[in-house]
């Protein structure tokens, strides 16, 4: 289920990525071992009181030029309106409520959304200044302060956010809808592909979508099952977001796979892998959904017999963090091979979601560490007792070992190897829990 998404806009200079990072605290951390997810500070989980939103610090996506200032703010907002359950305006208790305060205060009261009004940098504890008053001609109701730099009126900040938020009842589907993203860069053949898939079935059935969120997802039912494709070229097109800002794709794309059960890498095949795939990629890896990397345009590529193999094994290289994902050709254009993609779709999906008796596991466990024994050290040698999987989606299991020390990351790579060569696990990251027992 994806995470309740809070977006924080604003004018430069009142405050935000400072409140971002406040708020974010320890927990921007990026997985280490994904070569290419160099994130941008601007999209990062949140915990308070013991649940998790993300946050999104709009104002990080491109960097401000004076002339264009209130354009930039109205883009930001757009993107806050459509993607966020709430909203923080921060404005700055130092210069007083400004023209373009107003300007995005009314846009955002125009769009219904929840709007929590952020006064920032009031940084002295004790009764608010005079100058507080004036942020209620907003007309956002009880303006909130904050001192970002000292980190006061955070939790009410947060509290505030979270009443808005309705932490039980966020599933938008049925659960026997596979939730399907489609990601890449823009012009690869997204929208083309959601057109192909859905043909005529879309205008049938779209109407099920509740929440405005969902105003680009396209509900499809055919004979290979129920899919909601999470179309991201569609959210652009919607709000008219200039398209190359490469930033705001990858943040919708980011967003598109924390919502998805399993992810389409769309590829164009006349142009091939790009940096931006191997961040949405290795997003996707890190936030352990299904993924599957779909070529399109191959009509459009020359082939001889030997092509494919070719482009194969390029692709290969190109995604040797994430070994375990399957490539398809397919041409949105002709249609050609989009009929297997739902049968790959399902698959992979069944992969992330799938469980291993602990009999099975520690069968796997005793062939493995009999066959490549595992290290040691000044005399002491790793032994593993018991293998378990702890939760699906994705896979995920804990080994017990007499020494953390010990249970170097090759070996763990190891025996992730093990794991897929006797279970598969196509499609699906896995992950390896070490745990030492006393
Ligand atoms: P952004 O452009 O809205 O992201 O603003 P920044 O977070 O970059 O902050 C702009 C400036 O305001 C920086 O110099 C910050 O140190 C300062 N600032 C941010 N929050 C506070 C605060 O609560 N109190 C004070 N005194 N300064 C702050
Ligand atoms: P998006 O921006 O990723 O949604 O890409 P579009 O679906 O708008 O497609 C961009 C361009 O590529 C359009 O001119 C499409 O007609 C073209 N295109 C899409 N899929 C294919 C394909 O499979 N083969 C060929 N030759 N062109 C395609």
């Amino acid at each position: 289920m994806a995470k309740p998404i809070i977006a924080i806009v604003g004018r430069p200079n009142v405050g935000k990525s400072t409140l971002f990072n406040k708020l974010v605290g320890q927990r921007l951390s990026i997985v280490k071992d994904t070569p290419g997810v160099t994130r941008d500070r601007i999209y990062s989980p949140c915990e308070w009181r013991g649940k998790e939103v993300m946050l999104v610090d709009t104002g990080g996506i491109e960097p401000y030029s004076n002339d264009v200032i209130l354009s930039q703010m109205r883009r930001q907002a757009q993107l806050a309106i459509e993607s966020a359950d709430v909203i923080v305006l921060v404005t700055d208790l130092r210069t007083g409520v400004t023209a373009n305060d107003q300007e995005v205060a009314s846009m955002l009261l125009k769009s219904g959304k929840p709007v929590v009004l952020c006064v920032n940098k009031v940084d002295t504890i004790g009764d608010v200044p005079p100058e507080y008053y004036e942020f209620y001609n907003l007309g956002l109701g009880d303006p909130i302060p904050v001192s970002s730099v000292h980190g006061h009126g955070t939790g009410d900040l947060l509290d505030a956010c979270f009443e808005h938020i309705d932490f039980e009842n966020r599933e938008e589907y049925d659960e026997e809808y596979i939730k399907v993203a489609i990601i890449g860069k823009p012009n690869v053949g997204k929208s083309s592909l959601v057109n192909r898939m859905t043909g005529q079935e879309r205008a049938i059935v779209s109407n099920i979508a509740g929440t405005t969120r969902d105003a680009t997802d396209s509900i499809l039912e055919n004979e290979h099952g129920k899919y909601v494709l999470i179309d991201t070229a569609g959210i652009r097109r919607k709000s008219r977001v200039d398209d190359d800002i490469e930033k705001y794709s990858v943040l919708r794309a980011y967003m598109a796979v924390d919502r998805a059960d399993v992810c389409l890498i769309v590829i164009d095949a006349t142009e091939g892998f790009t940096e931006q795939d191997s961040k949405v990629a290795g997003y996707a890896h890190e936030q352990g959904k299904a993924s599957i990397v779909v070529i399109n345009k191959w009509d459009a590529v020359e082939k001889d017999g030997k092509t494919m193999d070719e482009y194969r094994k390029k692709l290969e290289n190109d995604f040797s963090f994430m070994s375990y994902v399957p490539f398809i050709f397919i041409s949105a254009l002709t249609g050609q091979r989009v009929d297997k993609l739902y049968d790959l779709i399902n698959y992979v999906c069944e992969q992330n979601a799938r469980r291993i008796s602990t009999g099975m596991l520690n069968d796997m466990l005793a062939y493995a560490t009999a066959r490549v024994q595992p290290p040691s050290d000044k005399g002491k040698r790793l032994r593993l007792f018991y293998i378990t999987q702890a939760s699906t989606k994705p896979p995920a299991f804990v080994i017990f070992c007499n020494s953390l020390d010990l249970f170097h990351f090759s070996y763990q790579r190891y025996l992730e190897n093990q794991i897929r060569e006797t279970f598969g696990l196509d499609g699906t990251p896995i992950r390896i829990i070490p745990r030492e027992r006393g």
